[in-house]
């Protein structure tokens, strides 16, 4: 479902050009949950972005669903996320003047949706948040508010879901409820999981890992 070859990446600092990604490639399958750790700085994060199409890799190619996001411009990238793809962010990336209910029915109405309310009702009922549809997010718990983006995340039923340090800012036990949440859906809906973490435990339920560390992969390990 995902192919990425020889990927690389560089970002300009200052004068000097930062090769963040080095010569990347690994092919992850439909319904498969997949983690990739590394230290601090080692391109985890700019990893996970390029293979969502949030950003263009300077050279490589990645297949994302069939589709090769290269060639694609930034609009057309814009579309097949819509279509395809989740996105959970560390800092859950709410928008504060809107309510619960709205942070995840508001994204489905741009796109066209006529159900969008009820949707994203469900939505928030399977993610405990039954009575929380009207809350702003500051009215929200830090678990809660990464309930609300998880939701949001699994809105337009993606193909694959992208996690960015999901449990990064949360207390282990609600942490572990959203990895509990995450997992179900990716049993229910079979839906892709790509998982960025510095959590080993979180890593080691997924079925692979890949070790990144200074850009370059060190290590892909076969868990189940
Ligand atoms: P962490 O675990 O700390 O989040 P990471 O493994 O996710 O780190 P990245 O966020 O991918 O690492 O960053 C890798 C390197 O690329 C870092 O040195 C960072 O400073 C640099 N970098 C990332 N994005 C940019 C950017 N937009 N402009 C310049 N440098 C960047």
């Amino acid at each position: 479902i995902l192919n990425v070859h020889n990927l690389k990446k560089s970002f300009s600092s200052g004068s000097r050009l930062l090769t963040v990604l080095h010569d990347i490639s690994f092919d992850v399958e439909e319904k498969e949950t997949f983690a990739i750790v590394g230290p601090s700085g080692s391109g985890k994060t700019t990893l996970l972005g390029l293979c969502a199409g949030l950003d263009k890799p300077d050279s490589g190619s990645i297949e994302l669903c069939g589709t090769g996001l290269t060639a694609l411009s930034e609009d057309e990238r814009a579309v097949l996320r819509n279509q395809k793809v989740g996105f959970v962010f560390q800092d859950f990336q709410l928008l504060p003047t809107l309510t619960a209910l709205e942070n995840v029915a508001v994204p489905l109405e741009l796109q066209g949706a006529r159900n969008a309310s009820e949707v994203g009702k469900d939505l928030l009922e399977k993610v405990g948040l039954g009575g929380r549809f009207d809350h702003y997010p500051s009215q929200l718990s830090g678990g809660e508010q990464q309930r609300v983006a998880v939701a949001r995340a699994f809105s337009n039923r993606p193909t694959i879901l992208f996690a960015d340090e999901p449990t990064g800012n949360l207390d282990a036990e609600t942490g572990e409820k959203i990895i509990e949440l995450l997992f179900e859906l990716n049993k229910q809906a079979g839906t892709t999981l790509i998982i960025v973490t510095h959590d080993l435990e979180l890593a080691k339920m997924t079925q692979r890992i890949l070790h990144l560390k200074g850009g370059k992969i060190v290590e892909t390990h076969e868990q189940h």
